[in-house]
């Protein structure tokens, strides 16, 4: 019964990410859902989050590393990037209200969604450069 084999490789990856914080990218995925679906390739593991993804059940992150990131949490939330270890963090901070629509009023392009991000050093990365402040 392929399809129930399918559900359930999808219910393990969204699960997995569902109790992380840390925004993991499908090379991460891939390697703790193995530990409980040895047989599972790391291409179905890209397809499921294409597939969650484009369903709106998580969000997918692009940050610039070169590497896609996959987050469980939906809400509207903006990300940090610490410059000095890559860190990708949630900040409870959301786009203001209207921020889109704006942005689309001087623009004849269609604008679907919009992804920020800031950028700085995270705590432990400012202790270590900066320790006095
Ligand atoms: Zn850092
Ligand atoms: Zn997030």
């Amino acid at each position: 019964m392929p399809q129930i084999r399918h559900s359930r490789q999808r219910e393990a990856i969204l699960s997995f990410l569902k109790d992380r914080t840390d925004h993991p990218t499908a090379d991460v995925i891939f390697e703790n859902v193995r530990q409980d679906l040895p047989n599972i390739s790391l291409g179905t593991v890209y397809r499921n989050l294409s597939l969650l993804s484009d369903r709106g059940e998580i969000l997918r992150i692009t940050p610039g590393d070169g590497k896609e990131h996959f987050d469980a949490c939906t809400a509207p939330h903006t990300h940090f990037i610490c410059r000095s270890c890559g860190a990708l963090l949630d900040l409870d901070y959301r786009m203001p209200a209207g921020a889109i629509r704006s942005a689309q009023s001087a623009f004849d392009g269609l604008i679907e969604r919009s992804e920020v991000h800031f950028i700085g050093l995270c705590g432990d990365c400012r202790e270590k450069e900066a320790p006095a402040l």
